[in-house]
C-alpha cells in the first residue's frame, strides 16, 4: 500500500481543550491572530474563553463575527478585508464548518491573492496562512481536512477547493462546545460525518490507514447519533460524535468523498438546504445505487455499524440500505419536496445539478461511477 496522509500538526482532543489555545499558539510561534466566528458563537460566551486564553499570555486578537452558514465569495471578501487591516499572522476559526471554511479561504487568499474561483478543484492549493480550527459542530471534520467549500456568488456554484494550504495547522476538538446544538443540527451534521466515513471507506482512493479510521467513525456514529439527538446533554454521546466527526474528516480528506457529496453540493447551492441535510436526503438511495459495485466493503460497513452480524454479503448490503432508510426516518429527514422546495424549480434544475455533480470530480471515486443520466435519475428518485 502507498498512501499520502495529511493531518493537522497539533490536535488537542477532549472536554475543555478550548482553554489550551494559548499553549498551541506558543508552540507554533504565532503572535497576531485574527479570530473568525459568528454571532451565535459570540452569544454563547465561547469567544470570551478564547480571548481570555490569549490574554493569559499577553496576546490581543481581533474578532470578526460576521461568518455565515455556507460561506460565499462575498462573505469571504468581508473577512478578508478585516485581515488586511490587522496584519494577522494566523487565523483562528471558532464555529461550524462554515466558519472554518471561511478562515481557510481567507488564509489562502492572503498568501496567494486572486479570487477563490482560481483555487477550485482540480487546482491544488499548496500555501495559506496558518489556521487553528476550533469546531463547534460535530459534523464536517473541516478542522482536519485539506478541503474548503465556498459558494461562488456569481454562479451559485458550491466550489470545492483542495490542497495542503487548506489544512489547519492545529485543531482544538472540544465536544463541550457542541452541547448547545439543537436536534436538527445534531442530526444533520451527524449524518454528514457518517457520509464522510462511509464514502471514504468505499472510495476508489480508500487506503488501509483511512479504512481503520472510517470504520471507527461509522460505528460510533450509527450507535451514538440517535442518543445525541434524543439526549442533548448526554456527554458520552456528544464526545463520541465529536471524535467521530474528526475521524470522518481525516478519512475522507485522505481518501475522498464520492457520489453522495458530489450530488449534495448542488442541492445546497441552489436550494440553500443545509449541507448535512442534503447528504441525509441522498444517503440511502445513493447507497442502494452503489452497493452492487463494492459488496464486501458495503457489507463490512453494515457489520461495523452493528446493523447485522450476518456473514452473507448480499444479506448484509440489503440490511445496510434498510438500516440507512430507518436512520433517515428515525431522524425525520425530509424529502426535498417536504423541505419545501418548489417542484418545478427542482425538476428544471436537475440537469444543471447533475452536470455540477459530475464536474466536482467526487462521483469518479464512487464504486459505481454514474453517468449523467443516472445522476439525473437519482435526483428524480429522491424527490419522492
Ligand atoms: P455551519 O457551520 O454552517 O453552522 C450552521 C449553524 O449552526 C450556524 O447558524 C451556526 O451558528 C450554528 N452553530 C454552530 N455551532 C453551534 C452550536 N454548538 N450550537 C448551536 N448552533 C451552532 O454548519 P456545519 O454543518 O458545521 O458546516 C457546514 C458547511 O461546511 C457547509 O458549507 C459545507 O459545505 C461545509 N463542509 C466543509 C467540509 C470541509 O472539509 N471543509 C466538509 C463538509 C462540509
Amino acid at each position: 500500500m502507498s498512501a499520502n496522509i495529511q493531518m493537522p500538526r497539533i490536535m488537542r482532543i477532549g472536554g475543555g481543550v478550548i482553554s489550551q489555545l494559548a499553549e498551541v499558539l506558543v508552540d507554533l510561534n504565532l503572535k497576531q491572530p485574527l479570530l473568525l466566528t459568528d454571532e451565535f458563537i459570540v452569544s454563547q460566551g465561547y469567544v470570551q474563553i478564547v480571548v481570555e486564553s490569549m490574554q493569559s499570555i499577553g496576546m490581543e486578537c481581533t474578532v470578526f463575527s460576521g461568518c455565515i452558514p455556507d460561506p460565499t465569495t462575498d462573505s469571504v471578501a468581508q473577512a478578508q478585508s478585516i485581515l488586511m487591516s490587522v496584519n494577522a499572522d494566523c487565523l483562528i476559526a471558532l464555529g461550524g464548518g462554515s466558519t472554518i471554511d471561511t478562515a481557510k479561504a481567507v488564509a489562502v487568499l492572503a498568501v496567494n491573492l486572486g479570487k477563490m474561483s482560481d483555487y477550485k478543484a482540480p487546482h491544488n492549493v499548496s500555501r495559506g496562512l496558518p489556521v487553528i480550527a476550533i469546531p463547534t459542530t460535530a459534523g464536517t471534520g473541516s478542522e482536519a481536512t485539506s478541503v474548503a467549500v465556498i459558494t461562488d456568488t456569481e454562479t451559485q456554484e458550491k466550489m470545492m477547493c483542495k490542497g495542503l494550504g487548506l489544512l489547519p495547522v492545529a485543531a482544538l476538538i472540544d465536544f463541550e462546545l457542541t452541547m448547545t446544538m439543537p436536534y436538527r443540527l445534531t442530526a444533520d451534521t451527524g449524518i454528514d460525518s457518517l457520509c464522510h466515513a462511509m464514502e471514504a471507506f468505499v472510495s476508489r482512493k480508500a487506503n488501509t490507514f483511512t479504512d481503520s479510521i472510517a470504520l471507527a467513525a461509522m460505528e460510533s456514529i450509527y450507535t451514538m447519533l440517535p442518543t445525541a439527538c434524543a439526549e442533548p446533554d448526554n456527554r458520552v454521546a456528544r464526545e463520541s460524535m465529536m471524535l467521530a466527526a474528526t475521524q470522518g474528516g481525516i478519512s475522507f480528506s485522505n481518501a475522498s468523498v464520492t457520489l453522495i457529496h458530489g450530488m449534495s453540493r448542488p442541492i445546497g447551492a441552489l436550494f440553500h438546504v443545509p449541507h448535512g441535510l442534503s447528504n441525509a436526503m441522498l444517503l440511502p438511495e445513493v447507497t442502494a445505487f452503489s452497493v452492487a459495485a463494492a459488496r464486501p466493503r458495503y457489507a463490512q460497513c453494515a457489520r461495523q455499524m452493528g446493523i447485522t452480524d450476518n456473514r452473507n454479503d448480499q444479506f448484509a448490503i440489503e440490511a445496510l440500505v434498510d438500516g440507512l432508510h430507518k436512520l433517515k426516518s428515525d431522524l425525520s429527514v425530509p424529502t426535498p419536496k417536504d423541505y419545501g422546495i418548489d417542484e418545478k424549480l427542482w425538476f428544471s434544475s436537475i440537469e444543471l445539478m447533475a452536470k455540477q455533480a459530475l464536474e466536482s470530480g467526487s462521483p469518479a471515486n464512487n464504486p459505481r461511477i454514474p453517468s449523467e443520466r443516472e445522476i439525473v435519475d437519482l435526483y428524480q428518485t429522491i424527490w419522492h
